[in-house]
């Protein structure tokens, strides 16, 4: 069995945002897709570690904003390389706006929004699937869709090249999210703190 073959899979790059007591806060997912028409539902996954999962949870509504091809990387630092535990991701953020259901929409390196409310959960584990049905809708922009094979090859960036020192240290960086860390071995049981991926998904880039 061949582990790359999940590698073909194509996935869409999106900001989910809740609203909980007057609180917003956002984090980024590929996990967004519609699964049925009649009626028009939507399904997310959202990894229970993050605080939106939580926000989602108690309050059953949330908004997918659409990443673009013209969004930034600060975007999805802001976004997936910092918990809303520790920040307010919306305390100075500006490129947005509310949704009809109490969330914000992300209104720039976005293409379209959907509001959604949840009509079902699945417990995958260390995911919840959120199904749902979706509540608003609105198209931003014509840019296209950043797919994550987008975001990899065009908005992340290029990790320096292995050799190159930097005070003698050995550096591990998560190719899924770009997180460093930094010693000479990886503990094996390592989950990266931002994106929780293991450190299967590290890659020594300075020695
Ligand atoms: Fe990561």
């Amino acid at each position: 069995m061949d582990k790359k073959a999940m590698y073909k899979l194509s996935y869409g790059l999106f900001v989910v945002t809740a609203n909980r007591e007057g609180r917003d806060n956002g984090c980024i997912t590929n996990t967004a897709i519609q699964v049925t028409s009649e009626p028009n539902r939507i399904s997310v996954a959202i990894n229970k570690a993050n605080f939106t999962h939580d926000m989602v949870r108690d309050t059953g509504v949330f908004t997918v904003s659409i990443l673009s091809e013209d969004a930034k990387f600060d975007l999805f630092k802001h976004f997936g390389f910092q918990s809303g535990r520790d920040v307010d991701k919306f305390a100075d953020f500006t490129d947005c706006k509310k949704a009809e259901n109490g969330t914000m929409i992300i209104t720039s390196g976005t293409n379209a929004y959907i509001s959604a409310k949840v009509v079902q959960e699945v417990d995958l584990g260390t995911h919840t699937l959120f199904i749902a049905d979706v509540t608003d809708m609105e198209v931003l922009s014509d840019v296209p869709s950043a797919t994550y094979a987008y975001y990899q090859e065009n908005i992340k960036p290029k990790p320096e090249a292995v050799g190159k020192t930097k005070d003698g240290q050995t550096v591990w960086r998560c190719t899924i999210c770009g997180y460093e860390y930094v010693g000479e071995e990886l503990p094996e049981d390592f989950i990266c703190p931002i994106c929780k991926h293991p450190a299967s998904d590290f890659e020594k880039i300075v020695k």
